[in-house]
C-alpha cells in the first residue's frame, strides 16, 4: 500500500466509517438509470460491510443495463428493499440529492427516511446535510471514495479475489472515461494503481464499457451523429434521439450512453447537448470545454445538476419545446466564454 494512499484514507470521515463498521444490515441504493460508477461503489460498499459481519441488500430503481453483467455479483440487485429486513443503515452511492434515488423513493418514502444514513458522492450539486454524507466534489468517481473508504477500514483490496478491485475500477473507468477526462488526479491514478496490484483487470474494464458495443447501438449513434446540428460557428453543437430511433435499430434506451461523449468531439464546440425523447419528457446530457460553461450551472436552470464538465436534467418539456429553451439558454453562456 502506497504512503499516499494511506494519506488520503485519512480524509474518510469518522461518522462514516464508525456507520458501515458497525453496520449489521444495510440497504446500498443506486441513482436512477445505473452507471457503473453507483453499481460499483454498492457492490464495493457490500463487500465492506460483509467484511465486518454484516450484510446488504443491493436496490437499483432501474434495471441494470446487460453491459454491466460483468460485474461480480451484480445479479443481486432488486428494485425494492427486502421487506424481511431489518435494515439499520441506509446507503446512498453517487447521487447527492433524493430525486436521484428514482421510483424506490415513492413506494418507500417512510423506510428511506427513517433509516440512518450514509452518502457517499462526488457531484457538485450534491445537498449534503447528515452527519455522515461524505460529498467529495474532487474525486472522479464514487467508487475512487469507496476505495480510499476501503484503506480506512482496513480491508485488502484484494478481498473477494480481485472482485473488490474490478467493481471499484469499473466506477473510475467509467467516469474518467479510462483517464481521460480532466477529473483525472494523481489521487484517481494511485488508487487506480493499487486496484490494478490487487487484481483489477483494467483493459478488460475499459473494453467492455468503452470500446465494445451491440450493432444495433452502433447503428442508434449513426442515426444521431447524422442529425448534428450547430449555430455560432459551432459553439453550441447537439442533436437528437427520438424513440423513433430506438424502434428502428432495435436499440434498448440505455443504448444512447457514450453518444454525448462523441458530440462532444465537435472541435469547437463550448456545449454539446443530446436531447432524448422520453414517454413525452426529454432528458438532457450535457458536456462542457475546460475552462468554459459550467455543465452543472446550466442544467440546475433546468431542475438538474452533475458537474462541472458533465451534466443533466429531465424537463418536463416534448422535445422540441426543451431544446429552444435549453439552446437559448446555452448559446447565452458560451457567447461568454473567452479564449
Ligand atoms: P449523463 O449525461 O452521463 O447522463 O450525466 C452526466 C452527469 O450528470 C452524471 O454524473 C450524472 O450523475 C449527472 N446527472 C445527470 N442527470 C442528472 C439530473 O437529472 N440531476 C442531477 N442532479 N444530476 C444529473
Ligand atoms: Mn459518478
Amino acid at each position: 500500500m502506497s504512503e499516499a494512499l494511506e494519506a488520503a484514507a485519512r480524509a474518510v470521515p469518522d461518522a462514516v466509517v464508525e456507520r458501515l463498521s458497525r453496520a449489521r444490515c444495510v440497504l446500498a441504493l443506486t441513482h436512477e438509470n445505473p452507471d457503473a460508477d453507483t453499481l460499483g461503489a454498492s457492490l464495493g460498499v457490500q463487500r465492506l460491510v460483509g467484511a465486518f459481519g454484516g450484510s446488504v441488500t443491493l436496490v437499483s430503481s432501474d434495471p441494470v443495463p446487460r453491459l454491466y453483467d460483468f460485474l461480480p455479483g451484480i445479479d443481486e440487485f432488486r428494485s425494492d428493499p427486502d421487506p424481511d429486513a431489518g435494515y439499520d443503515l441506509l446507503v446512498a452511492s453517487d447521487f447527492g440529492t433524493p430525486d436521484r434515488m428514482g421510483s424506490v423513493r415513492e413506494r418507500h418514502a417512510a423506510l428511506l427516511e427513517r433509516l440512518p444514513r450514509v452518502m457517499i458522492d462526488h457531484h457538485v450539486s450534491s445537498q449534503s446535510a447528515g452527519p455522515a454524507d461524505w460529498i467529495d466534489s474532487a474525486a472522479a468517481a464514487t467508487c475512487e471514495m469507496v476505495a480510499l473508504l476501503a484503506v480506512r477500514l482496513g480491508v485488502p483490496l484484494t478481498a473477494g479475489d480481485g472482485a473488490l478491485a474490478t467493481v471499484l475500477m469499473a466506477g473510475i473507468v467509467m467516469d474518467t472515461a479510462t483517464f481521460a477526462h480532466p477529473n483525472t488526479t494523481p489521487r484517481t491514478l494511485s488508487v487506480a494503481s493499487a486496484l490494478v496490484e490487487a487484481g483489477a483487470p483494467l483493459s478488460d474494464i475499459s473494453r467492455r464499457l468503452y470500446r465494445s458495443k451491440p450493432e444495433a447501438q452502433l447503428r442508434l449513434f449513426g442515426r444521431v451523429l447524422e442529425r448534428l446540428e450547430s449555430v455560432d460557428d459551432g459553439r453550441v453543437a447537439w442533436s437528437t434521439l427520438l424513440e423513433a430511433d430506438l424502434v428502428a435499430t432495435g436499440a434498448e434506451p440505455s443504448y444512447s450512453e457514450g453518444i454525448i461523449d462523441l458530440l462532444a468531439q465537435a472541435e469547437n464546440a463550448e456545449v454539446a447537448i443530446l436531447f432524448k425523447e422520453a414517454d413525452g419528457q426529454t432528458r438532457l446530457s450535457v458536456r462542457t470545454r475546460p475552462e468554459g460553461v459550467d455543465a452543472a450551472m446550466l442544467t440546475g436552470q433546468f431542475g438538474g445538476g452533475g458537474h462541472a464538465r458533465a451534466a443533466g436534467a429531465t424537463l418536463d418539456l416534448p422535445v422540441a419545446q426543451a431544446r429552444e429553451a435549453v439552446l437559448r439558454e446555452a448559446r447565452r453562456v458560451a457567447a461568454q466564454v473567452r479564449r
